[in-house]
């Protein structure tokens, strides 16, 4: 399953909450919930306090998504069944909402991590208009950053090269961000020499997919590379990097990635049928 809203857009339009407009709400790590799911604007109103003004942060469709202003600290009173829940917690849930989440957390953070002007170190203000913040001062204008990021299924015949870093239990692809200057597939043919010491051919783009939770956009390759050539793990970054038979990949634990569906495609064999 890979996150992606069709009708997702961060650009104001000018809504107004009603019936069906959600609320989403961003504290500490955590993120408000009504009996785990997306609250909706009607059932948060009369926890806020009498002077809250809301926020457009965006909308799927016709159905509009409100949050507090960026810069306003907010903690809304945990009752009828809202809670604050852990925002990994959109892994589990269904593909649409997860989405939803996950976007607006990317939006969310850059809000969080953009107060002051670079250039003059004034504050910065959301522009009415369009998704940006303007400075108050000076007029630059920023606007949401995204940090591009390569992940490739590397396959040799029936085997693919799998990858335990030091922060994780499971062996996974291999991914990296793209850097200034570089084309994606120049990005990744650096990041598997850097962390395997291995050369890629016959690279195939399948897919992309926004992975808010990092502020980034993933794009998904598949590779093929010689299995008999030595693997030169970066022992930096990696535990453990080793070629695994189709029969002893097991699924990833959360089904929302991209990552899940490329491993999925290997284990059912589809990853090698689509290049013809
Ligand atoms: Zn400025």
């Amino acid at each position: 399953m890979i996150l992606g809203h069709p009708d997702f857009s961060v650009s104001p339009a000018g809504l107004h909450p009603s019936g069906q407009s959600l609320f989403v709400h961003f504290s500490n790590g955590k993120i408000l919930l009504n009996k785990n799911e997306l609250p909706l604007w009607k059932a948060v109103q009369p926890s806020l306090p009498q002077n809250f003004l809301p926020f457009e942060l965006a909308h799927a469709g016709k159905t509009a998504i409100f949050s507090a202003h960026p810069y306003t600290e907010l903690i809304i009173p945990e009752k009828d069944g809202l809670r604050y829940q852990s925002v990994d917690i959109f892994r589990s849930m269904p593909l649409e909402q997860a989405s939803l989440i996950a976007s607006c957390l990317h939006l969310w953070r850059w809000y969080e991590n953009n107060r002051f002007c670079g250039r003059c170190a004034s504050p910065l203000m959301p522009d009415p208009s369009e998704r940006a913040l303007r400075c108050t001062a000076c007029g630059n204008l920023l606007f949401p950053a995204i940090a591009p990021a390569v992940i490739v299924a590397i396959t040799c015949g029936d085997r693919i090269l799998l990858a335990k870093n030091h922060r994780h239990q499971h062996y996974a692809l291999i991914a990296g961000y793209v850097e200034v200057g570089e084309t994606l597939e120049h990005a990744l043919r650096r990041e598997v020499m850097e962390e395997v010491g291995l050369e890629i051919h016959d690279i195939r783009y399948l897919g992309d997919q926004p992975w808010g939770i990092s502020g980034s956009q993933m794009f998904a390759f598949h590779a093929k590379a010689d299995d008999t050539k030595p693997i030169r793990i970066q022992a930096s970054e990696l535990k453990d990097a080793r070629w695994f038979c189709r029969e002893d990949v097991e699924p990833l634990p959360h089904k929302v990635s991209i990552a899940y569906e490329l491993i999925e495609r290997f284990r059912d064999g589809t990853l090698e049928e689509e290049r013809e």
